[in-house]
């Protein structure tokens, strides 16, 4: 075959066409969005919903395979698509998993990877209780639909009687609150697994957020060996799991002890995997076409240390000094409006 479709027309969306394109495959995006940023490169783009049924049936008449640059392909959409007969990558299972911070805990918890505690909250006096339970800290989060920390309220030393209104505040949706995880440091590994059941994984990178946005990710991570070695195992139980094809993304926190605890995981390529395009020889990106379309995954061999950084709103004012640095490489998304908190670009600087 050699029609790879995507839903989601996003930056992910337009870095995977790149790749696409390079291995001579066309790529079709489905994305409501006529000016998106996937549209500047990819071969052809149907515009209209994610859940447009009559535009799934169309994606899967020409497309060899379909997959996805956001978790949050509505799961009717996804089933749509293999009644269809599409070939779907990853597999839908991922997406039910991963769209709900619940089902994503229980899924994890169930195959003996740790995470933080949590508990389900439905209404204030739900959220009093846990907070109690958790030593009146936590962070309260959305169960879907949430991303840059969008949908969290964080509880530090709160008073567990005084939450009244909190849960109406949320929005009046099924809501998590998860126990405060002191973590050391951040770190995600990028992996993936292929059709035959083969997987493969990057080096752990260190992710640096603030307010809630991924800001920079740094490899090597400063963790030591057996604690890389346990996440890229523990992202490579998860494929498996799932019986997963294509890229995912695993961010855990990792503590002062050497231990391990899954915040959330990604089922596509992944904002801390952008340094791969700069440092190893195979891009995450490159990795998920040859994952999706069944070709040998090759080699995530790392041949530099790195810092990436995203370019935030006015950030992209630095891309002229960025551009002017040796052994630095800029990647810019095509977006015609700079907003502030909105993702604009990439740069990885290459380190000794
Ligand atoms: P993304 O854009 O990565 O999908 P998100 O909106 O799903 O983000 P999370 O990854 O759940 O958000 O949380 C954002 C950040 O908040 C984490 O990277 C971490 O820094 C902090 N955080 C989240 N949950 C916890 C926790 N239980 N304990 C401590 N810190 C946390
Ligand atoms: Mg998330
Ligand atoms: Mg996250």
């Amino acid at each position: 075959g050699s029609t790879i479709g995507i839903v989601g027309g996003g930056q992910l969306g337009r870095m995977l066409a790149m790749a696409a394109a390079r291995l001579s495959y066309k790529t079709i995006i489905l994305e409501p969005q006529a000016d998106c940023p996937a549209a500047q490169v990819a071969s052809a783009q149907i515009i209209a919903a994610y859940d447009d049924r009559d535009a799934l049936g169309q994606l899967v008449q020409v497309c060899d395979v379909v997959t996805y640059e956001f978790e949050n392909v509505p799961l009717p959409a996804a089933h749509h698509l293999v009644a269809s007969g599409a070939r779907l990558f990853p597999p839908a299972r991922a997406l039910e998993v991963a769209q709900d911070r619940i089902a994503e805990k229980a899924f994890l918890n169930g195959i003996g990877i740790e995470t933080a505690r949590y508990a389900a909250v439905g209404d204030d006096a739900a959220l009093s209780r846990a907070l109690a339970d958790f030593g009146n800290s936590g962070i309260l989060k959305t169960c879907r639909m949430g991303y840059d920390g969008k949908g969290q309220k964080l509880f530090r030393d709160a008073h567990p009687q005084r939450v009244e209104g909190t849960y109406a505040a949320m929005g009046g949706v099924p809501l998590i609150l998860e126990a405060l995880v002191p973590f050391e440091r951040e770190i995600s590994v990028i992996a993936a697994r292929s059709v035959d059941g083969s997987v493969v994984a990057y080096d752990p990178a260190e992710n640096v957020h603030r307010e809630g946005i991924l800001r920079s990710s740094t490899v090597p991570a400063r963790i030591g060996r057996q604690t890389a070695e346990q996440a890229q195992a523990t992202a490579g139980r998860i494929l498996s799991a799932l019986d997963y094809v294509g890229v995912i993304g695993v961010e855990f926190f990792a503590l002062a002890d050497g231990t391990l605890k899954v915040n959330e995981i990604a089922p596509r390529v992944h904002n801390s995997g952008h340094w791969t395009e700069a440092a190893c020889v195979l891009s995450q990106f490159e990795l998920h076409i040859r994952a999706v379309a069944g070709l040998p995954l090759g080699d995530t061999r790392r041949h530099s240390d790195c810092l990436m950084e995203n370019l935030i709103g006015d950030d992209v004012e630095r891309v002229p000094q960025l551009l002017a640095e040796s052994g630095t490489l800029v990647h810019l998304y095509g977006k015609s409006e700079t907003r502030a908190g909105r993702k604009m670009g990439h740069a990885t600087r290459l380190i000794g």
